[in-house]
């Protein structure tokens, strides 16, 4: 089904109605940045955190944002309410604008504003019991993987490969180093450590950010440093941070089995501290338990 009506360049439009022109600096050429955010019992969590990500890639890109928290903020709010959702996700995209095409831009163009939400989008209770498969794959992405653009060509062909190989994630690797998911942020865990990616040209993750609160505040170690990619072999747990994959334990990557196989002891309390701090901010009765 899809939704009742989306937010278009400031007003709310039926969704078959809502079109951008071919032009659009978006469609030509990327030339666009985004956010996914989670509500939880009708309120978003870490709304603040995501809306800061997005100005500091509107910011990397130069793209003027139209609009201040507090504005997003009732857009937002407002988009759930409309379309009735309360557990689900908003998709916020703002693009350069719409322009003849030709790569620089010229000046005084007003960015295009998208925004959908929908309902659902947890993973399945399957994947939360068992845990997922995931591949390797050449990190080929650029140097400002820390901007969330919708230049996303590798990280799409990359979540084909995993999905022609069942498995649920593709890892990038970045010079024999382990960087993140296509989607996630990564976590290996080695002799009671949890190890991930520093912030360094990979994406800065909103999840990652509340895990590793979750982490030190149990007294977890933790080290965020470059994980050679042979540790997966001797890796005892192996986790993934998204917003839409929440907190996921890998128990097989390249068809080997990551520790015993099963989601590990670590996984256990992070997700649990996870959906923890979801029920706490947002008051969403969230069932720590699944
Ligand atoms: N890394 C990449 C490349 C992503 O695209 C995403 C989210 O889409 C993440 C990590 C996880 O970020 P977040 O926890 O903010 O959803």
């Amino acid at each position: 089904m899809p939704p009742e009506v989306v937010f278009l360049n400031g007003g709310f439009v039926p969704y078959d109605q809502a079109v951008v022109p071919v032009e659009d600096r978006g469609f030509l050429f990327a030339d666009a940045i985004y956010e996914v955010i989670r509500c939880y019992g009708g309120r978003f969590f870490r709304l603040d955190d995501h809306l800061e990500r997005l100005e500091q890639s509107a910011a990397a890109l130069e793209i003027p944002l139209p609009y201040d928290r507090a504005r997003w903020t009732q857009v937002l709010e407002e988009l759930i309410r409309r379309n009735g959702v309360r557990d689900g996700s908003v998709y916020v995209q703002v693009s350069r604008g719409v322009a003849p095409r030709a790569h620089a831009w010229p000046d005084g163009l007003q960015p295009t504003v998208v925004a959908i939400a929908r309902p659902g989008g947890t993973p399945p209770a399957e994947a939360v019991r068992r845990g997922v498969k995931a591949i390797t794959v050449p990190d080929n992405r650029w140097g400002l993987c820390w901007v969330k653009t919708t230049g996303l060509l590798p990280n799409v062909l990359a979540k084909q490969r995993a999905a022609r190989a069942g498995a649920y994630e593709a890892l990038f690797v970045r010079d024999g180093l382990l960087t993140e998911g296509t989607s996630s942020n990564v976590f290996v865990v080695r002799e009671g450590v949890l190890y991930t990616h520093p912030l360094a040209n990979i994406l800065p993750g909103v999840t990652r950010m509340v895990v590793l609160e979750v982490a030190r505040e149990a007294g977890i170690p933790v080290r965020e440093q470059a994980i050679p990619v042979q540790w997966l072999e001797r890796a005892s747990e192996v986790i993934l941070s998204g917003t839409n994959s929440e907190v996921l334990a890998v128990v097989e990557v390249d068809g080997r089995p990551v520790g015993d196989g099963r989601p590990g002891p670590v996984f256990a309390r992070l997700r649990e501290g996870y959906l923890a701090r979801v029920a706490a901010e947002t008051g969403a009765a969230v069932d720590v338990g699944a």
